[in-house]
């Protein structure tokens, strides 16, 4: 008899299920609302719903999930949820258990995101490599010697709330100048907008910088040099041999050509010689998050080792 799991993404607005089997193969994608600010039960309600969907009958064996925030056992509380407190409430990931009897792991939706990629760009070719979600935030995962770096409360990897600036932009953590506050998509607009008093999306500063705008150009170029620098920050502290950027923000062509970030990332690497750090861009879109969360479960079985 095959073995199946299911992959959960768990977001703030939406929730995804997957149905994959051993040989990580998607086989069913569902989505649906996850309509949060109704309520922990509406919650339950839908996680469970979308798990029968994607499931069609099939028995699953485990299930993962990647969730905003981080998830701690000993409190069974997720902490660092800021748009979706209700999925904060102690007690919601037990609840979930208790439903679905069978093994429930639960993951930072970075780190899903960043496991997926990893698998689909890096497997078998790299073994230290960070992978940046560059979207309404700044997320990122760790994978060191081929497995998740989680620290010591599954907590690690929190690059876009590290400071760039210690009298910088204000992010939405409260603090002053982490990058999330520079390179989010958001946080690019509004310097933009800071800049040149119009207020356009990322895709759109990026026809401008394309057609030789002035203050388009300056936007990128400083954030050219930040992202390099932070790249080059964590390569110098984990000796990593590559970086995968996904989310909508990555979509802009000009991060990877050489002249740009890789130019700034090049200066900064300090001590043994080091190849060149390949910016990979990610591959699997708006698939990763639920595919990684599946990894989970498939990882439970002994199936992958991560
Ligand atoms: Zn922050």
């Amino acid at each position: 008899m095959k073995t199946y799991v299911v992959g959960v993404d768990l977001g703030g607005t939406k929730v995804e299920a997957c149905l994959m089997d051993t040989e990580r193969k998607v086989l069913t994608r569902e989505r649906m609302p996850v309509n949060a600010s109704r309520g922990l039960e509406e919650v339950i309600k839908n996680i469970r719903a979308i798990v029968h969907r994607a499931a069609a009958g099939k028995h699953y064996a485990a299930v993962g999930m990647g969730t905003p925030g981080t998830y701690v056992p000993e409190e069974d509380r997720l902490y660092g949820s800021p748009h979706t407190t209700v999925y904060e409430t102690p007690g919601f990931i037990q609840r979930l258990k208790d439903m679905l009897k069978v093994p429930l792991l639960v993951e930072n939706d970075a780190n899903c995101l960043a496991l997926a990629e990893f698998f689909a760009s890096c497997e078998g070719k790299y073994r230290y490599v960070l992978a940046v979600i560059m979207g309404t935030g700044f997320g990122t995962g760790l994978i060191i010697d081929n497995k998740l770096y989680r620290g010591a409360r599954g907590g690690a990897g929190e690059i876009g709330h590290t400071s760039i600036d210690f009298n910088g932009r204000l992010c939405e953590c409260g603090r002053p100048g982490c990058v999330e506050a520079y390179l989010s998509g958001p946080s690019l607009s509004r310097r933009f907008q800071e800049m040149s008093g119009r207020k356009l999306e990322v895709p759109e500063i990026y026809r401008l910088y394309l057609s030789k705008d002035p203050q388009a150009a300056a936007l990128f170029e400083e954030s050219f040099k930040i992202l390099g620098n932070v790249f080059a920050n964590i390569v110098n502290a984990f000796d990593l041999e590559a970086i995968i950027m996904g989310g909508g923000v990555s979509n802009i062509p000009a991060w990877y050509e050489k002249e740009n970030v890789q130019r700034y990332l090049k200066k900064s690497l300090f001590g043994i010689p080091r190849k060149e750090i390949p910016l990979i861009k990610a591959k699997l879109g708006d698939s990763a998050g639920v595919m990684g969360a599946a990894y989970l479960a498939l990882r439970e079985l002994g199936v992958l080792d991560f």
